[in-house]
């Protein structure tokens, strides 16, 4: 209040001039000089940058991403990445043997392809062929993108440069799998290797969908006898509550049938059986899948089923730290350790729980009620 009645005070005392008035037309004329005009280019190319349309038009005009371009006349690399829309230093880690002020016409310069740059921190017990595969690239791409690395040398907390093939994503699990949803949830498709229950109930995400898929396919290859193995819930399209279920609601769930020794009719489907019966080279040949390519955040299986998973697992080559990691026996079933773990009413299925995928920004892991009371009592303590 104070200040806006001494400025129009002191505008009052002042009125403008005659002699003012003509400079400032004056300068208004010659104003448009062409460090002004300079400013105006780039003020309002600033304001199409925060426009989407604009953002938008100026993404589409980039040239699809391939894995590979040839050099035309007159192209410079900056050029080229600016093109792709990727940084120049990221176009050179995927070509550390080229100059480049020396490119010639023709020449050909590695893209990558649609991937995305992971700084990736390696674990106690990685080894690089374990890295390598998880984020499907080549230890040769691997060595390339990280001069100098030695692989059989690799140590926890090192630094790993990797570009990931980043698959199509537009589903999204959102929330925890007890209490949350599924936004743009794909059918599981039909495939030879398996029987879906009811398809109505069978949405997952992408990444789920693609892993039960794409471990099928594997299956196949690796026991072309397999019997068809029934699936029966996901999730709903849109997730959330589901009869039968308590989880099953933000598209990561799926109940499984066991491979068994014999399968009537050729179909493993659910009931009850012995241990003894449960043909653990086909199941384990799915869950090593998974589990190999870290996809998982939980695998409910009857605890008296784990031993003869866990001697599969161990007869085929996993390490130490892989069985300590992936699986509760031989700890006991109560013990809050492993991926596979024992789970109530899971002797004649299994239940498969996918991890929260990168690009699902809202997703949530499951955690026990009793850890979630304890967190809301904190929260509400630091409120206070
Ligand atoms: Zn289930």
């Amino acid at each position: 209040m104070k200040w806006m009645a001494l400025s129009s005070q002191r505008a009052a005392s002042r009125p403008p001039r005659a002699p003012a008035l003509v400079l400032l037309l004056l300068w208004s004329l010659c104003a448009v000089t062409p460090a002004v005009a300079e400013r105006e280019r780039s003020r309002r190319a600033r304001d199409s940058d925060s426009d989407t349309d604009a953002a938008q038009s100026q993404a589409s005009k980039l040239r699809p991403l391939t894995e590979t371009h040839r050099v035309a006349a007159g192209e410079t690399l900056s050029e080229i990445a600016a093109d792709y829309g990727i940084s120049l230093a990221d176009l050179l880690a995927h070509n550390p043997d080229i100059n480049p002020d020396r490119i010639a016409v023709g020449q050909e310069i590695a893209l990558g392809g649609d991937r995305r740059r992971i700084d990736y921190r390696v674990r106690d017990g990685e080894t690089l062929t374990g890295i390598a595969r998880r984020y499907e690239v080549s230890l040769a791409e691997v060595a390339r993108w990280n001069p100098g690395l030695e692989p059989d040398r690799i140590r926890a907390g090192q630094t790993l440069l990797l570009y990931a093939k980043r698959p199509r994503s537009d589903s999204h699990s959102v929330g925890a799998p007890d209490r949350g949803h599924l936004e743009a949830g794909r059918p599981l498709p039909r495939h030879r290797g398996y029987e879906i229950r009811e398809r109505g109930r069978a949405f997952g995400t992408d990444e789920a969908v693609r892993g039960i898929v794409s471990a099928f396919d594997h299956l196949a290859k690796r026991h072309p006898q397999a019997p068809k193995l029934r699936i029966h819930d996901l999730s709903l399209k849109k997730g959330g509550r589901m009869r039968d279920h308590r989880s099953h609601q933000s598209g990561r769930d799926a109940d499984l049938a066991y491979f068994k020794r014999s399968c009537p009719a050729g179909v493993c489907g659910f009931g009850r059986f012995l241990p003894r019966e449960l043909d653990a080279a086909r199941t384990w040949t799915l869950l090593e899948y998974w589990l190999e390519r870290d996809m998982l955040e939980a695998v409910f299986i009857d605890y008296r089923l784990q031993p003869a998973l866990y001697r599969e697992a161990r007869s085929r080559g996993a390490s130490r730290d892989e069985l300590h990691r992936w699986f509760q026996y031989p700890s006991g079933r109560g013990h809050p350790v492993g991926i596979v773990r024992h789970f109530p009413k899971h002797a004649d299925h299994m239940h498969v729980r996918f991890a929260c995928h990168h690009t699902d920004a809202k997703c949530e892991s499951f955690r026990p009620l009793l850890d979630r009371r304890r967190e809301a009592a904190a929260r509400a303590e630091l409120k206070q």
